[in-house]
C-alpha cells in the first residue's frame, strides 16, 4: 500500500543543485515549473476538481532565483522510475509572499487557494507528495528568518536548502520533527486480541486513532514509543517494531509507524490531555468507518446520524488509518 505524501516522483538532485550554473540553467529552462505556496495553501483550478496549478517562469513576472527553492526533477504525471515517463522537468517552489503584487493578483485569476489537508483526498498520490514537499520547504523558510545563534537576519542559500546568517555566517538546514505513532496490541484472557486507540477532545465526535507523540532529544524511537504510551494511558508496552513512515507537513513532521505489545491493560488518562482511550477488537474495528473522502464531507455525512458510542477512524490517508487497517487485516502485529 502506498501512503499519501510518500510517492515523490522527483529526483531531488541533491548534488547538482549545489552548482549555481546548473541551477540557473534549470531555473531559466522553458520546461521548468513552479509550485506556489500561500500561507500553507496550494493553488488549484477554479473548477473544484482539485487540479494543482504548476506555473511557468513566464507566468511569474520578475521572479528571482534567490527567492525560489529547488524541489527536484521528474515527471509530474508518471510513477517514479516509469519507463513511460515523459515531460521530465525541474520543479521549484516559491512563497506567494515573495511574488510581486501584480503577479499575486494574476494567480487569483488563474486558480484558488486550498488547504492541503482538505484537498488531499482529491489529489493523485504524486501531486499530494509534491504539494507536501513544497509546503514543508516554504514553511521552514518562513519560520527561520533569523539566525538561531545570534538573532540577526538569515538568507536563503544552496538552492533554498539552507539559510546562512548575514552576520555570524551560521548555517541552518530544513528540519523535520520525528514523531512516533503506534498500534498497541494485547491478547486478552478471553482469547481476543485488541488494540489501543485514543481520541483528543478537539476531534469530531466518535473519532479514534492510534496514539502518537514527538521524539524527545536523546531518545531512541523505541524509547519514545514506550514513553508516549505510558504517559498518555499508563499502559506498559514492549517490543516496538518499526512498520513504515509518512511525511506529515502539518507543519513539519515525519510520522514513524510502529507496533508494540502491551504487558498491562489498565488505562489511566488522568495524567495526559487525551479525551478517551479504549481497547478495540478486530470485530469492533470492522464496524468503524475509515474515511476515504474529504474529511469535511465525511464528517457532515456522519454528523447527521451520529449515535452515542459510534466510533470512527480518522483520515483515511493518514498512517494511523493504515496501521489500524493493516492490524485489523492481520498484516502487521504479533496477534
Ligand atoms: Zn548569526
Amino acid at each position: 500500500m502506498s501512503l499519501t505524501y510518500a510517492n515523490m516522483p522527483l529526483d531531488r538532485c541533491s548534488n547538482q543543485r549545489k552548482n549555481k550554473r546548473w541551477l540557473a540553467l534549470e531555473f531559466n529552462h522553458q520546461e521548468t515549473l513552479f509550485c506556489v505556496i500561500n500561507d500553507g495553501m496550494s493553488l488549484f483550478s477554479h473548477d473544484n476538481t482539485f487540479t494543482p496549478i504548476y506555473l511557468t517562469k513566464l507566468q511569474l513576472d520578475s521572479l528571482s532565483i534567490d527567492s525560489c527553492i529547488y524541489m527536484g526533477k521528474g515527471s509530474l504525471d508518471k510513477a517514479p522510475g516509469s519507463a513511460e515517463s515523459t515531460n521530465v522537468s525541474s520543479l521549484f517552489t516559491v512563497d506567494f509572499e515573495k511574488l510581486r503584487f501584480s503577479t499575486q493578483e494574476q494567480l487569483l485569476i488563474l486558480g484558488q487557494w486550498q488547504n492541503l489537508r482538505e484537498a488531499t483526498p482529491h489529489l493523485t498520490l504524486i501531486d499530494a507528495s509534491i504539494q507536501a514537499l513544497g509546503k514543508a520547504l516554504v514553511y521552514w523558510h518562513s519560520t527561520h528568518l533569523y539566525c538561531g545563534k545570534c538573532g540577526n537576519a538569515s538568507r536563503s542559500v544552496n538552492s533554498g536548502h539552507a539559510r546562512r546568517c548575514t552576520e555570524c555566517r551560521n548555517m541552518s538546514f530544513p528540519r523535520t520533527d520525528p514523531a512516533v505513532i503506534m498500534l498497541v496490541e494485547h491478547m486478552f484472557p478471553d482469547g481476543i486480541a485488541r488494540c489501543l486507540l485514543g481520541r483528543q477532545a478537539s476531534w469530531k465526535a466518535g473519532i479514534y486513532s492510534t496514539l502518537a507523540g514527538f521524539v524527545d532529544p536523546g531518545e531512541t524511537l523505541e524509547e519514545a514509543v514506550i514513553r508516549e504510551v505510558s504517559e498518555e494511558t499508563a499502559v506498559i508496552v514492549e517490543n516496538p517494531q518499526y512498520i513504515t513512515s509518512q511525511p506529515w507537513p502539518f507543519p513539519a513532521s515525519v510520522m514513524l509507524g510502529f507496533t508494540a505489545v502491551a504487558t498491562s491493560t489498565h488505562i489511566d488518562i488522568s495524567k495526559d490531555d487525551i479525551d478517551d482511550c479504549q481497547w478495540f477488537s478486530r470485530e469492533q474495528l470492522a464496524g468503524l468507518y475509515a474515511g476515504t473522502q474529504s474529511p469535511t464531507k465525511t464528517d457532515n455525512a456522519i454528523d447527521t446520524n451520529i449515535k452515542k458510542h459510534e466510533y470512527r477512524i480518522g483520515s483515511g490517508y493518514s498512517i494511523s488509518s493504515y496501521l489500524i487497517t493493516a492490524w485489523k487485516n492481520k498484516e502487521i502485529g504479533q496477534y
